[in-house]
This record gives C-alpha cells, sequence and structure tokens, in this order.
C-alpha cells in the first residue's frame, strides 16, 4: 500500500498503513472494544483488500460502541461519508460489502469472547462515579489492558464467526437541499423540516416549548 499522510488534527494518521495504533489514537484509548473493532476492521481489510475509495466498502454495524471507531480508522467507512450504516441492536455484528455488490461479509463477535465479569463491571461503575481508590483504578486499567489484549491475541476463528451473506444494498446518500428556519434562521436539510404555527421550521425549533 502506499503511504499518504492524511492529516488529522495535530496529528498526522496514516491511514493507508493503518495498525491497531492508527485506531487506538484515532479512538483515544485502548479497550476491549477498540481492539475488537481492529480485528473486525482488519479481517474486512484483508477480505476486501484496499482501503474505501469514493464510499466503495461499505459497513453496516449494529452497535454504537468502541469498535466502531477501528472500523472508521482502518477500513475508511465513516459517518460523514455515508458508508457507515448504524443499525441500533447492540449486537457485535459487522457486515462489510462493495456498493453495489450483494455478496457481503458478516463477522459476528463469538459470545464467549468477553464474558461477564461482575468484577471489572463494578470497578468500572466506581470509575465512573468517581469513587475508585487509586488501587482501585490501577486494578481497572489491568484488568481493562488484559482483556484488550486477549483479544488482539486470539485466534481468528475462536473469536468471529464469519460468514458471506446477500444483501439488498442500501441506496446512496441522496443530498437534499438546504431550507432557512423560520424561527432561529438556521439551515436544515429539507425532509427534516416541520411546519409550526403554519412556518416552516427546523427539529429543535419545532420541538422547543413555545416561550
Ligand atoms: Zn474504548
Ligand atoms: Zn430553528
Amino acid at each position: 500500500m502506499s503511504g499518504k499522510i492524511i492529516k488529522v488534527g495535530a496529528e498526522n494518521l496514516d491511514f493507508n498503513n493503518a495498525n491497531f495504533d492508527t485506531a487506538v489514537k484515532f479512538h483515544g484509548h485502548i479497550c476491549p472494544g477498540i481492539s475488537i473493532g481492529y480485528r473486525v476492521a482488519m479481517l474486512a481489510a484483508e477480505r476486501f483488500k484496499d482501503r474505501s475509495k469514493d464510499e466503495e466498502l461499505v459497513a453496516i454495524v449494529e452497535n454504537r460502541s468502541c469498535s466502531v471507531d477501528a472500523i472508521q480508522a482502518i477500513n475508511g467507512c465513516t459517518c460523514g461519508k455515508g458508508n457507515l450504516i448504524f443499525k441500533e441492536h447492540g449486537k457485535h455484528i459487522y457486515t462489510f460489502f462493495k456498493r453495489g455488490d450483494k455478496k457481503a461479509l458478516r463477522i459476528s463477535l463469538k459470545p464467549d469472547v468477553l464474558p461477564q465479569d461482575e468484577k471489572h463491571t463494578a470497578l468500572f461503575a466506581k470509575l465512573r462515579a468517581g469513587t475508585a481508590s487509586p488501587e482501585e483504578a490501577e486494578e481497572f486499567r489491568v484488568s481493562h489492558a488484559a482483556k484488550s489484549q486477549r483479544v488482539l491475541e486470539m485466534p481468528e476463528e475462536e473469536l468471529f464467526r464469519v460468514s458471506e451473506v446477500e444483501i439488498e444494498p442500501p441506496e446512496k446518500a441522496i443530498i437534499y437541499p438546504t431550507l432557512i428556519c423560520s424561527k432561529c434562521g438556521e439551515g436544515f436539510m429539507e425532509p427534516l423540516g416541520r411546519v409550526k404555527n403554519g412556518e416552516i421550521v427546523c427539529i429543535s425549533c419545532f420541538e422547543a416549548k413555545d416561550e
């Protein structure tokens, strides 16, 4: 692969030679989620070879978790480009296909990869609440890192169930005209407009309580 550098903020992330480090930099931390996403992304990248050029590779992800960031960083399937489709199913299922092709690769995380760990969950809750002691914080960090490492090292067949499926490819993103809200004066996408007191308004103004 060629080494074109894309400048992102202050850091140069080389997406064409994306590796675990790229995903971690993009995501902000190492965690089991980004590790799962990395393994999914690398598997898809290997099957589909090149990084998505011009909306070619599309990913359907069935959760909104850390893992999705690896798919954005490594496969180039992003929210903004419209080649990352979210389904809020709360499942670690990732389906990749080339636009215009019905054949898709479905990657499903095996349920026993991240078994329920009550101690870890309790520590996480304490950390979030800001009540963890420094020792507990360190204990969480170590266990979190160990889980991530385990995911990175697991053989593919222990991690995923991989299958080829046929899908009905979604339409290419349609570009809509911008309308100006008669209340706040901000622009919004035409199909998301509402009518309030006979005037065309944006959703935020429609939902806002009248003063
Ligand atoms: Zn994370
Ligand atoms: Zn408005």
